[in-house]
């Protein structure tokens, strides 16, 4: 249930995340969210989701949405939701209320439409040093005299981003502003409209930028990925979670796998780094299977099923979940390994096969692979078909290929059962296809031999 949270109880904590829909949310914008939701959330207070959207022509519905469906993915829920383009009503009492005080004025100027006049709003300058504690980066001084009076509207309906910043977190009682680094520069200006208003301005943190793996600021161009691919390529949204809270910040140990109850009780806005930190696709796909390690067989299974090919009867999909487990960073892995040519490949069709990549290179004699896989066979007809376990399997067959030559015997069962190269050892395959399948895959390939 969303509520609305207007103004703050003395003492509690209002954070928000203001992103503007101009875009794809990527892993830069969420971390900032993350972080302002966790420090809500540790403090018994709120969090607010809202939407800069006052640019008319760069901003779309379409990126709002995917701001909305990435927080609710990452299972970030936010108290109250609020879109500046439904305030217009509030931003222009503020602009008025300036003006009225000398605080703004109005200022025609040259290089409006069509050559003509425009009208704009500027706030009027004091001109002096404003500073501010910034509970990372520490104190921090500005000379805003260079700044000159700077523009907080276009007309009274049309505000910009410094003016309604500031009208929002005062109106929904923000106690600590966490952002980007790239927004420190705009709170001098900030700070001054606060100041004006009469107001005390709330605290700020503003955390290091995500990078890329140049070290540029990680963004669409360098190649960071809507947070929602994630979600498609089947990662674990508490792994993502994780990792992403450990950018910049750590606790105080190192444990890397941290459950999100944890990192809320730990984290700490004095302990995020004043650096960059790099964001690592290898080291979020390491997180991802720490996760999936965690998961029972059953969970697996659930994740993993929407990624199988169609083809894969459930016992198959249960059959299949050790192997996965061992190959997949996440579950369109499964998908990836499961495609004909995939290593798993064979488990949803049998590729077709030349016959003579049954022979085993060091005895390439067709009678007598015909004579090992029916040998095989007749060891396999002994296990019962509910137990026919990768342990099994290997026990039937195991004194046969001993006795005549392991890659002699298990060259042509291996490839009988998957037709490819590269595939799992013949055990592991038997128990993924099961008897029925196996003892057919094993016929076909002595018919093949004949
Ligand atoms: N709308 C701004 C952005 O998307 C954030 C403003 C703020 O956090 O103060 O960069």
């Amino acid at each position: 249930m969303k509520k609305d949270v207007k103004g703050s109880p003395a003492g509690r904590v209002v954070t928000r995340f203001a992103p503007s829909p101009t875009g794809y949310f990527h892993a830069g914008s969420y971390r900032t969210a993350l972080f302002s939701c966790i420090y809500a959330r540790q403090h018994g207070g709120s969090f607010i989701l809202r939407i800069e959207d006052t640019d008319k022509e760069r901003s779309k519905k379409e990126y709002e949405k995917n701001i909305v469906d990435s927080l609710e993915w990452m299972g970030l829920s936010y108290d109250a939701f609020y879109r500046q383009s439904e305030r217009t009503e509030i931003y222009r009492r503020y602009i008025q209320r300036l003006i009225d005080s000398g605080h703004a004025y109005v200022s025609k100027e040259a290089g409006g439409k069509e050559g003509g006049r425009e009208e704009v709003i500027r706030f009027r300058n004091p001109g002096r040093t404003v500073a501010f504690d910034d509970l990372i980066r520490g104190h921090i001084e500005f000379d805003t005299a260079e700044l000159g009076d700077f523009v907080i509207a276009k007309s009274m309906d049309e505000p910009v981003f410094h003016l309604v910043v500031v009208v929002d977190d005062r109106e929904m009682g923000i106690t600590h502003i966490i952002r980007g680094e790239d927004h420190i520069s705009n709170t001098p200006r900030q700070i001054l409209i606060y100041e004006a208003l009469g107001a005390t301005p709330p605290a700020y943190a503003h955390i290091p930028l995500l990078l890329a793996a140049d070290r540029s600021k990680l963004s669409k161009r360098n190649g960071a990925k809507p947070v929602t691919a994630y979600r498609d390529e089947g990662y674990l949204p508490e792994a993502v979670v994780n990792y992403m809270a450990l950018l910049g910040w750590h606790p105080a140990d190192d444990r890397e796998v941290v459950p999100f109850g944890d990192i809320v009780k730990e984290f700490s806005l004095e302990r995020v780094q004043k650096s960059g930190a790099i964001f690592d696709e290898e080291k979020l796909a390491w997180f991802n299977r720490q996760y999936l390690q965690r998961l029972d067989d059953g969970a697996f299974l659930a994740g993993a099923r929407p990624f199988m090919p169609a083809s894969i009867a459930e016992d198959a999909a249960v059959r299949l979940v050790p192997l996965l487990r061992e190959k997949a960073r996440c579950y369109a892995d499964a998908a990836r390994l499961l495609a004909p040519g995939g290593e798993l490949g064979f488990a949803a069709a049998l590729p077709a096969y030349d016959p003579e990549m049954l022979l085993w290179k060091k005895a390439p004699d067709k009678a007598a692979a015909a004579a090992h896989l029916a040998a095989v066979k007749a060891a396999l007809e002994a296990v019962p078909a509910a137990g026919f376990s990768a342990d099994a399997v290997k026990a039937a067959v195991w004194p046969y290929a001993e006795a005549k030559g392991r890659g002699d015997v298990l060259w042509p069962f291996r490839i009988a059962l998957t037709g490819q190269e590269r595939s799992p050892d013949p055990f592991a395959s038997a128990a993924v296809l099961g008897k029925e399948e196996t003892m057919a895959r094993i016929r076909a390939a002595i018919a093949q031999l004949g």
